[in-house]
């Protein structure tokens, strides 16, 4: 089979990298990157650590409102997957994002069947571009691969359980290689930065809910300061859309002021899954990072009110507190649960299951 992979941003490099192995040990894959993070600490780094196959084809259509960035994603996508020459049996499609709609509409467009991986997910809140992402992709899609029976049980409701094969989570996969090699070299690797296991807080923040309206973006801060201290530090590898906002809206310097709030650059997988498996808590508004944080046995409070994960919620590992400095505070407070934890999202042979579901599907 001939496959066309379409990724663009950080989140999808992850999953994909579960995927492409498989994939290219029996088929043909043409891994297309739109660029919607082109620079190396969101890009390359991802490909380098995740032995990500290199782009086939790498566009730059990063930056520019949602609406115009997934425009001009159409506008190239459309010559590439409908060129004779390659045209692909398949559009493999991630997650939620403008890369993951444009190549669903492109494809829908010329007849192309559409894969869509994470498929199922909703958060209910159509206020958020990746919510709107993800339903229109569901519904252009043949093929659903969901990563939680919660995610069927969503397909169910809106009359897509024929086409959902649950197939585990591909993150996992990932994870289950990543995060023994971070424990591995965690002790060195943090005393370097002058940072104890256990002893600091990690934190993430770059959903537009969050970051783009001044005042949400003033309680962001809030919260992270409020939760840092100088006996806990709080490292923040800050997105570049928060920095840009922190910037545009004056609370840059608030927030580098705040005792223990350490503000590095956005790390690579490799170091996130370090800091990670060794924080004390995990402070974010990233789906993938909720999940992650589970599955290192890592508390999570979330920033948000709602969350597509609800799962890592009912089991006690994460608390949503939205902005709220005195929830977040409460929710550190907390012990983290006993007893093992429950395999919510699958066994780390996703990949796998996703190149059969394409198989049988799809081939012949
Ligand atoms: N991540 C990373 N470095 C960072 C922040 C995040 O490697 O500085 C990884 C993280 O481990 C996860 C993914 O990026 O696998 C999550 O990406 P993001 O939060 O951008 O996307 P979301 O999951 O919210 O869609």
């Amino acid at each position: 089979m001939r496959i066309a992979t379409v990724v663009g941003n950080r989140p999808q490099f992850v999953k994909a990298a579960a995927v492409s192995r498989p994939l290219r040990a029996r088929h043909d894959e043409r891994l297309i990157h739109t660029g919607q993070h082109h620079d190396d600490a969101l890009s390359a780094v991802f490909f380098r650590e995740l032995d990500l196959p290199a782009p086939d084809v790498e566009l730059a259509l990063g930056g520019g409102t949602n609406l115009a960035q997934t425009s001009r994603m159409i506008a190239e996508l459309e010559p590439l997957l409908a060129d004779p020459a390659q045209r692909p049996d398949v559009v493999l499609v991630y997650g939620d994002t403008n890369t993951t709609l444009a190549g669903a509409l492109v494809a829908a467009d010329l007849g192309i069947p559409i894969a869509h991986v994470e498929a199922g997910m909703r958060s209910f809140d159509r206020r958020m571009p990746e919510e709107r992402n993800r339903v229109v992709t569901d519904h252009l899609a043949q093929l659903l691969l969901v990563p939680t029976p919660t995610a069927t049980r969503n397909l169910e409701r809106e009359g897509l359980a024929d086409l959902a094969v649950d197939v585990g989570d591909v993150m996992t996969d990932v994870t289950l290689h990543v995060h023994p090699r971070a424990r591995e070299r965690a002790a060195g690797w943090l005393a370097e930065r002058d940072l104890v296991p256990g002893g600091f807080l990690l934190a993430t923040a770059h959903r537009a809910g969050n970051v783009d309206e001044p005042e949400r973006l003033a309680a962001l801060v809030d919260v992270l300061i409020a939760a840092a201290g100088p006996e806990r530090p709080l490292v923040l590898p800050l997105h570049p859309r928060t920095a840009a906002r922190l910037r545009e809206h004056g609370e840059d310097a608030r927030l580098r002021a705040a005792p223990g709030v350490r503000l590095v650059e956005p790390v690579g997988p490799l170091d996130f899954a370090t800091l990670l498996v060794a924080a004390d808590g995990v402070l974010t508004d990233s789906g993938g990072v909720q999940k992650e944080a589970y599955l290192a046995g890592v508390r999570c409070v979330t920033l948000r009110d709602t969350t597509e994960w609800t799962e890592t919620v009912q089991v006690g590992w994460n608390r949503l507190v939205d902005l709220n400095p005195q929830a977040a505070l409460d929710a550190l407070a907390q012990p983290v649960p006993s007893g093992e934890r429950p395999p919510l999202f699958g066994d780390g042979r996703a990949g796998e299951r996703v190149v059969a579901a394409l198989e049988q599907r799809f081939a012949g």
